[in-house]
């Protein structure tokens, strides 16, 4: 039996984090979201938000479920007996900081294996950090995310 994690802010989680996470649930036991509680980056939702839309987006999908976490992501590996990071990968964005992230969580954590998917062609541009700003600006992004994260999105828009 294997267990992943799949750790990230998902501020908010957009079909590019889901097409990463059903792919990963095919090939592992169980897949565990995890939603970093206090990422450095200013978060738009909150935990318990992010948190709510990630697990509404993979309720059909029994082996992948959603917890928050606070500190380094090998920890959370330790405590949920995971054996198995995993992360996406866009083809300009990912590969560097993946990389050094990668070789300083072997340092920490040597037993944990790190697994990447390479992003869908359709979703190699698509951040949560852009599309907010699409979403804010009225832009159409019902093909970027699950229709109760463009609902949350529409919602924030007059905040
Ligand atoms: P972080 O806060 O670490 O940047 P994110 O929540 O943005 O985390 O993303 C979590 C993981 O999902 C990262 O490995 C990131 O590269 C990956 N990811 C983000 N967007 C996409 C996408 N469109 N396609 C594939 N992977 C993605």
């Amino acid at each position: 039996m294997i267990i992943a994690i799949y750790p990230g802010s998902f501020d908010p989680i957009t079909n590019g984090h889901i097409d990463v996470v059903i792919r990963a649930a095919r090939l592992f036991s169980k897949v565990i979201i995890g939603v970093f509680e206090k990422p450095t980056k200013n978060v738009t939702f909150s935990l318990e938000e992010r948190l709510e839309m990630a697990r509404l987006a993979v309720v059909n999908t029994p082996n992948i479920v959603v917890q928050p976490f606070g500190g380094l992501a090998v920890d959370f590996a330790r405590q949920v007996n995971a054996h198995v990071m995993v992360r996406g990968l866009r083809v300009s964005a990912d590969f560097e900081r993946e990389f050094d992230m990668g070789m300083m969580n072997r340092k920490l954590s040597p037993e944990l294996e790190l697994v990447c998917f390479m992003a869908r062609p359709e979703y190699q541009f698509l951040r949560s950090s852009l599309l907010k700003e699409v979403a804010r600006l009225g832009g159409n992004i019902t093909d970027l995310v699950p229709a109760h994260v463009a609902r949350a999105l529409d919602k924030k828009k007059g905040v």
